[in-house]
C-alpha cells in the first residue's frame, strides 16, 4: 500500500512507512495447521495489530481522480477482510485464487452464470437440495441444461454432448448418503474433452480433502459449515488456479454482487484459523459414532466413508486426508420414519436442525427437511429413504454423543407399537 503525503484532509503518517511486517509462512512449505493461521492474516501495517481490524467502511478515499490512495475503491468490488479471507482458503485449497460470495448457494449460481447460454451441465444425482433446486428450476432460465446422474464415473462419457457439455459437477461425499465419486477419474475423462470440473468440497473441508489436487478445476464450499464452523455466518468460496477463471468470476463477483460483508469475512476468516483441530475431532466422533451404530440392532444401515464397510472406501483412503471420514455420516432405523423423527426428539446432545459442520452436533431426517423438495422416488432412487437420519458430529466429546445417539435410537426404535 502507498499512502499519499500530499491531501490535507489526511492525517499525519502513523508508522505505516517505518513498521517492518515480520515475514509471514509462504503457504506450499508449510503444514495445513501452520497455513490455516498464518495465511492472510497479516499485520496491520498502520498499528501492528496482530489481528486485522474489520474494515466497516463501504468506500475508500482517492487523492486525486480516479487514483485511490491504497488498493481499494468501493467495498463490493474489494475490501481487506474479503481478500484477507480469500488468501487464506486458496492457501488451504492449494489453489492460486479464491474468491468469496455472500453464501454457497450465490457461489453455485455464479459458476452456472459463468456459462454461455446453451451450455450443458452433468452433474451427480444426489446434489445439496438448493444446488439441485438452482440446476431444475434456475439454470434453465438462462439456457443451462442439466443432467443428473446417480453413477458418473460410469456414465459420462455417455452423456457428454459434444461443443455443449461445458461442465460437470461433483459432490463428494454426497448428501446425505455420503456416497464418494472418484474426482480424478471423472476429471481426467473430461478434460479430454475440455469440460471443466466443479467439486463442491462442503462437507469434507479443506482439510480432509483438496479437490484441485485431484485434478478438479474449481472447488466451491458452503464457508457456513466447516470452514466458518461456528453456526454464525452464511458465506461461501470458490477456489480456482486458472487466470481465465479468475477474470471470468471476479467479473461477475462485482457485477452480480452476491458478497459478504466485511464483518462475515473477518468472523469466516477467525473460524478457519481452527479448522484442523475441529475437523480431527469432528471425524473422531463421527467414527466413535458411526461404529456404536454399525454395532446397534436397531440400525439397518450406515453411511460413513471413514468405516471398512463404505462401499467406496478406496476412494476415501486415495482422496482424503490419512483416509479420515469427516464429521457427517447418516443411518436407516428400523421403524421407519416415524422411528426417524422419534430419534431426532429423543436426542439430548444433538439438536435437531438443519445444516451442519458448527461445533455442536446436529441431528435432521433429510426425507421431511433438508430433502423435502425432491420427489420421493428420485429420493429414494438416491437412496433418500423416509427412514435415514442424517448427523452432523460437532466437536463435544466422542462418549457423550455416543450414548446420546444409543439412548435415543433405542427409545425411538422400541416405542413403534410395543414392538421393536
Ligand atoms: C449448505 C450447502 C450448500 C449451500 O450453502 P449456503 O451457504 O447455505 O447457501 C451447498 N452445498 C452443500 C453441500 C451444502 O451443505
Amino acid at each position: 500500500m502507498t499512502l499519499p503525503t500530499h491531501s490535507p484532509r489526511l492525517p499525519p503518517l502513523l508508522h505505516a512507512d517505518v513498521v517492518q511486517t515480520p515475514p509471514r509462512p509462504p503457504s506450499p512449505e508449510h503444514q495445513f495447521g501452520t497455513r490455516a493461521v498464518h495465511a492472510g492474516a497479516h499485520i496491520d501495517p498502520t498499528t501492528g495489530a496482530v489481528i486485522a481490524p474489520i474494515s466497516l467502511s463501504t468506500t475508500f478515499a482517492q487523492s486525486s481522480v480516479g487514483n485511490p490512495i491504497g488498493i481499494y475503491e468501493y467495498t463490493r468490488s474489494a475490501n481487506p477482510n474479503r481478500d484477507h479471507f480469500e488468501e487464506a482458503v486458496a492457501a488451504l485449497e492449494h489453489a492460486r485464487f479464491a474468491l468469496a460470495f455472500s453464501s454457497g448457494s450465490a457461489t453455485t449460481a455464479i459458476v452456472l452464470q459463468s456459462l454461455a447460454a446453451g451450455s450443458h451441465v452433468i452433474s451427480v444425482s444426489d446434489v445439496y437440495g438448493g444446488t439441485h433446486r438452482y440446476f431444475t428450476k434456475v439454470a434453465a432460465a438462462h439456457g443451462v441444461h442439466v443432467t443428473f446422474t446417480p453413477a458418473i464415473e460410469v456414465d459420462i462419457e455417455g452423456l457428454i454432448k459434444p461443443n455443449d457439455t461445458k461442465l460437470i459437477w461433483i459432490e463428494s461425499p454426497s448428501n446425505p448418503t455420503l456416497g464418494l465419486v472418484d474426482i480424478r477419474k471423472v476429471a481426467s475423462i473430461a478434460h479430454r474433452h475440455g469440460i471443466l470440473v466443479v467439486v463442491d468440497n462442503t462437507f469434507l473441508s479443506p482439510y480432509i480433502q483438496n479437490p484441485l489436487d485431484h485434478g478438479a478445476d474449481i472447488v466451491v464450499h458452503s464457508v457456513t459449515k466447516y470452514i466458518n464452523g461456528h453456526s454464525d455466518v452464511l458465506m461461501g468460496v470458490a477456489a480456482f488456479n486458472a487466470i481465465d477463471l479468475k477474470e471470468r468470476l471476479t467479473f461477475l463477483q462485482n457485477a452480480i454482487g452476491a458478497v459478504p460483508s466485511a464483518f462475515d469475512c473477518w468472523l469466516a476468516h477467525r473460524g478457519l484459523k481452527t479448522l484442523h483441530l475441529r475437523a480431527r475431532e469432528a471425524t473422531k466422533n463421527a467414527t466413535t459414532v458411526a461404529k456404536a451404530l454399525e454395532a446397534s440392532p436397531f440400525v439397518k444401515s450406515v453411511n460413513y466413508p471413514g468405516l471398512d464397510s463404505h462401499p467406496q472406501r478406496a476412494i476415501a483412503v486415495k482422496q482424503h486426508r490419512d483416509g479420515m471420514g469427516g464429521g457427517m455420516l447418516s443411518f436407516r432405523i428400523q421403524g421407519g420414519h416415524e422411528a426417524a423423527e422419534r430419534f431426532c426428539q429423543n436426542t439430548r446432545v444433538f439438536v435437531l436442525a438443519e445444516s451442519l459442520g458448527g461445533i455442536e452436533s446436529l441431528c435432521e431426517v433429510p426425507s421431511s427437511m433438508t430433502h423435502a423438495g425432491i420427489p420421493k422416488e428420485q429420493r429414494e432412487a438416491a437412496g433418500v429413504y423416509d427412514d435415514l437420519v442424517r448427523l452432523s458430529c460437532g466437536i463435544e466429546d466422542a462418549a457423550d454423543l455416543k450414548a446420546d445417539v444409543l439412548k435415543a435410537i433405542e427409545k425411538a426404535a422400541t416405542s413403534i407399537n410395543g414392538s421393536k
